[in-house]
């Protein structure tokens, strides 16, 4: 048994409209929050804070980042006052030694990759949260790496939460919606499914560079690498599967995967 590790998340955010709007995927972050075991602490890790090497938010009361523009006051005026965790933080920096982690206390926050999902996981903003950079300097490999070493952390009471979408291409979005998903991302959605539960060497969503349809799924890397933390950290004995799958405006996977 597996069941004293607390579960990993990939969940897929979309547009920041999901923070106002109430759909199958916000349904399914709600859901979340009220079936899984309450964490002491979450460890978020966004595709929205993409930096040259590796941070950690290490401030007490992280502010809400509103990092998108064009939309509505309202998303705007959205808070989520959860505090921050500086014993998480420092943690977090000890295991994943010898990578020189900066800790931040005034740049960053929660932006909304960490916080649009969450607002719906707990809408309290009860418990604390840190986020994680993902070091854009780094290959794919690294990122899964990191994932295996911040695995401990699920014995010890903390949920890590990695947002992103599989499939991200702004720049073929259909806006008006109610378009069939391109081929390429219907193929490419299909492949991470596929092999979310591979278990060998030179995993293919690790590899994932060498598939031709990556270039139009996953044009630049930050939206997908979340995942690659999130199989880093799955013990390989317990369950893994796809909580909610969709794609939207044509390019855009709004896949989410649970981890144990
Ligand atoms: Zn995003």
């Amino acid at each position: 048994m597996t069941s004293n590790l607390m579960p990993a998340l990939f969940l897929g955010h979309g547009s920041p409209m999901n923070v106002l709007d109430d759909n199958i995927y916000t349904q399914t972050w709600r859901d979340l929050g009220k079936r899984l075991p309450r964490p002491t602490a979450i460890l978020a890790i966004s595709a929205h804070w993409y930096t040259r090497g590796t941070a950690v938010t290490a401030m007490a009361q992280p502010k809400t980042i509103h990092d998108f523009g064009g939309f509505p006051q309202a998303l705007f005026d959205t808070r989520y006052p959860a505090p921050g965790s500086p014993s998480l933080a420092a943690r977090v920096q000890q295991l994943l030694e010898p990578v020189a982690v900066h800790s931040d206390t005034s740049e960053w926050g929660l932006d909304h990759g960490s916080w649009g999902v969450l607002i719906k996981m707990y809408p309290d903003a009860d418990i604390p949260v840190v986020q994680l950079s993902i070091d854009a300097t780094q290959e794919p490999e690294y990122h899964y790496q990191l994932g295996k070493e911040l695995a401990a952390l699920r014995s010890e009471g903390v949920m890590i939460v990695a947002s992103g979408n599989v499939v991200h291409n702004l720049r073929m979005v259909k806006w008006q919606g109610g378009d069939e998903p391109y081929d390429w991302a219907e193929s490419f959605n299909t492949f991470v499914r596929d092999n979310l539960a591979y278990r060998g060497e030179q995993h293919p969503l690790v590899n994932f560079m060498q598939r031709p349809d990556a270039k139009l799924a996953s044009p630049t890397p930050e939206h997908y690498l979340p995942l690659l933390y999130i199989l880093g950290a799955w013990s390989g004995e317990e369950p893994i599967s796809v909580i909610v799958d969709g794609i939207e405006m044509a390019s855009l996977s709004m896949m989410s995967v649970q981890v144990g």
